[in-house]
């Protein structure tokens, strides 16, 4: 059924649990937004838009070739611990190449408590299913990495496409980077986004970008200077942690470059 809002198209995201009044037989009106349990957004640094709602994992999708951009899935990362979602990270592509160099690669993220799950979504979708269960998941990932594939293999009725109402809502036409969302069964749901390679962060301040960050958060606030940032600070708690092998060098220039870039410095 296709809907409109009474205030703003902009104020209803994919993946709201919305109340409507129906007026005719194809047609309705959004009368409540329900509370959402998380927000993840598009953003670039003009604007912020809301991309979906109530997601409650992030897929982030790899391959073992072409190689993968590990600022992206650094800030994708940091997108799901912004927004409290779980991530998954998939490393797929793995019939096609050694993955022991991407899977060493990754390591430092498992090591930090992400799950990483080795696959070949062109073989064999079934070892992603059980990740997926009880979810609603957001894939994202650069293009090329096999996210279409992914989408195919877990939809192959395209029947089951079941909700547009963001992509109506968002500009009044379809757009190809609209978010849909669709249901994977009775427990599961997908969504997503054509052309989503990263989430918007520019809704952050420096203080939710350490916390982020997971492996900061037992340092936080022990730094001498309460407003340190970590850069050339005295006693500052997270270069310590560095030096003592807690948190890795590459983290902290991530968050570093992520403080410039958001403007926090
Ligand atoms: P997207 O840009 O992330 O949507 O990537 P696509 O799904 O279009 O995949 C990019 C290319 O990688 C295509 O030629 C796919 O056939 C191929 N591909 C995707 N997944 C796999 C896989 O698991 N194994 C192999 N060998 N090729 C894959
Ligand atoms: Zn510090």
């Amino acid at each position: 059924m296709s809907c409109v809002t009474r205030g703003k198209k902009t104020d209803v995201a994919c993946g709201d649990q919305v109340d409507i009044k129906r007026t005719d037989h194809s047609e309705g009106v959004v009368e409540h937004i329900h509370e959402r349990r998380s927000l993840l957004y598009r953003s670039n640094a003009f604007r912020t838009k809301m991309l979906a709602a109530n997601v409650t994992q992030i897929v982030i999708v790899l391959a073992t070739t072409p190689s993968f951009y590990e600022s992206l899935l650094n800030r994708c990362l940091i997108a799901a611990e912004a927004a409290g979602i779980q991530a998954l990270i998939v490393l797929n592509k793995c019939d096609l190449a050694d993955n022991s160099a991407a899977l060493l690669q990754l390591a430092n993220y498992s090591a930090l408590g992400y799950r990483v799950q080795a696959l070949s979504a062109k073989q064999d979708i079934a070892p992603l299913l059980p990740w997926l269960q009880g979810h609603v998941s957001v894939l994202v990932g650069q293009s090329g990495m096999g996210k279409s594939t992914i989408v195919n293999a877990l939809l192959p009725d395209q029947g089951v496409r079941t909700q547009e109402v963001s992509a109506v809502l968002d500009s009044g036409k379809h757009t190809t980077t609209a978010a849909h969302l669709y249901h994977l069964n009775a427990e599961s749901d997908l969504i997503d986004s054509p052309g989503l390679q990263e989430f918007g962060l520019h809704h952050l301040d420096v203080e939710q970008l350490e916390q982020a960050f997971i492996e900061f958060r037992p340092h936080l606030g022990k730094c001498r200077f309460n407003n340190c940032r970590h850069v050339h600070e005295p006693d500052c708690a997270i270069h310590a942690a560095v030096a003592s092998g807690q948190i890795q060098q590459q983290r902290l220039d991530y968050f570093q470059e992520l403080v410039r870039e958001l403007g926090g410095a």
